[in-house]
């Protein structure tokens, strides 16, 4: 069903849109649900699966959510199967993300044996009052157990997520979380500063005052982060990302990627280099030759669409080659390496030095951005601010 010309789609995502129960400062698209419900999503995605495999020849894979590590062993191995079926694997970067309640031996070595070679589990902190103020269903014993269940399983690639900026979380309680954290010697770390948004129970908070923002704590975390990680040898390769620069994982090295430590995640560099993926499930965004495209954030819809022999795409949209070259720009430049303007005017088509001259003059005049002969870049400053930056690359689409 997917139209194939021009060269085989790289990257796969894939939404699992359930939880045990909402964080309070969630707005992506998962709910609870029961095993029937889950039953009919997968056979579903199986469907849709086929329907997109023509069309990829995998190097990354990431199984996002909601809580991919919910599904049970018999869901997964249909996935998997299906993939198996389509010739989608191996991929050299399959990744699933795994809450800390829900990893058990069984599930960890059905994934590493069926080739996920990469788990990012979503820890957030491990202060137990936060993760009760966070709604998070698991306890940081859970983190430290399901941690060894997976490298008992042998996973040799693992990220953790970590959230700074929570309210009522002191500078004191950063620094420990970051302390046990780095202590568990992950191959990678990402980081997400807390946000507020729409629909969520830590916006509510917000808007009826018992919480409040404090931006000065939270530049002083992410200096913290950025000292921290890189003292324990982990390497900034995005604002909030780190990863080891040295392969350590059993596997055959990966051929490299240019700029990014051999751990980055490729999946997401793939993101921010501007390159297409498919997404798939409910809610799932996919950009692909131009196009995005985003199924509909409701499971029922996505699983009557597709019963229906239908794909259950919401809404696309073409973007105009400047508006796509805009992103772009402002995505790749929330990496440390920045843009090498050679390689954004293959990726682009159309050249930063000559497009955006007035956006990098304002940013190298305000200490945000530095410009060589052969890149631009965002400075130490300028990633803290990288989402005020991109602005300048965007709006014209
Ligand atoms: S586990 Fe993740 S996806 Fe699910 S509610 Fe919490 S933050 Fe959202």
């Amino acid at each position: 069903m997917a139209k194939t010309h021009g060269d085989p789609i790289k990257s796969l995502y894939v939404h699992v849109p359930f939880c045990a129960r909402k964080c309070s400062y969630c707005a992506f698209y998962s709910e609870p649900s029961t095993g029937e419900e889950i039953n009919r999503y997968v056979s579903a995605l199986v469907r849709e699966l086929g329907w997109v495999a023509p069309d990829l020849k995998l190097e990354s894979v990431f199984f996002g959510g909601g809580t991919p590590s919910l599904l049970n062993l018999k869901q997964w191995t249909d996935i998997l199967d299906a993939m198996e079926k389509h010739r989608l694997l191996p991929a050299s970067e399959f990744t699933v993300e795994c809450n800390p309640a829900t990893v058990s031996l069984d599930k960890a070595r059905l994934l590493r044996e069926r080739g996920v070679n990469r788990i990012s589990m979503g820890v957030q902190s491990l202060d137990e009052q936060l993760l009760d103020r966070l709604g998070r269903v698991h306890s940081r014993d859970m983190v430290f157990r399901s941690w060894d269940t997976l490298r008992k399983a042998g996973f040799d690639n693992l990220n953790l997520d970590l959230m700074f900026a929570i309210p009522g979380q002191t500078l004191a309680i950063w620094d420990a979380t970051l302390t046990e954290a780095l202590a568990l010697d992950s191959e990678h770390l990402s980081t997400y500063e807390v946000i507020y948004e729409e629909d969520t129970a830590l916006f509510a908070q917000l808007q009826a005052g018992e919480v409040k923002e404090d931006e000065d704590l939270a530049c002083a975390m992410f200096e913290e982060l950025v000292q921290r990680a890189g003292a324990a040898g982990l390497e900034q390769y995005e604002v909030a990302n780190f990863a080891r620069p040295v392969w350590r994982a059993a596997a055959p090295v990966r051929p490299p990627l240019p700029d990014v430590p051999a751990h980055a995640c490729r999946h997401n560099v793939n993101y921010w280099r501007g390159g297409s993926f498919h997404g798939l499930g409910p809610g799932a965004t996919g950009y692909v030759r131009g196009v995005r495209a985003r199924n509909w954030a409701n499971t029922q819809l996505y699983c009557e669409q597709i019963e229906k022999g239908r794909r259950a795409i919401e809404s696309s949209e073409c973007l105009s080659p400047r508006g796509r070259a805009g992103e772009t720009a402002a995505f790749g430049l929330r990496m440390v390496a920045g843009w090498p303007f050679e390689t954004f005017l293959q990726v682009a088509g159309c050249d930063l030095r000559t497009e955006w001259v007035a956006a990098m003059d304002e940013l190298v005049a305000n200490g945000w951005g530095e410009r060589t002969p052969e890149r631009f870049r965002l400075s130490a400053e300028g990633l803290r601010f990288a989402d005020s930056a991109a602005q300048l690359f965007l709006g014209s689409k």
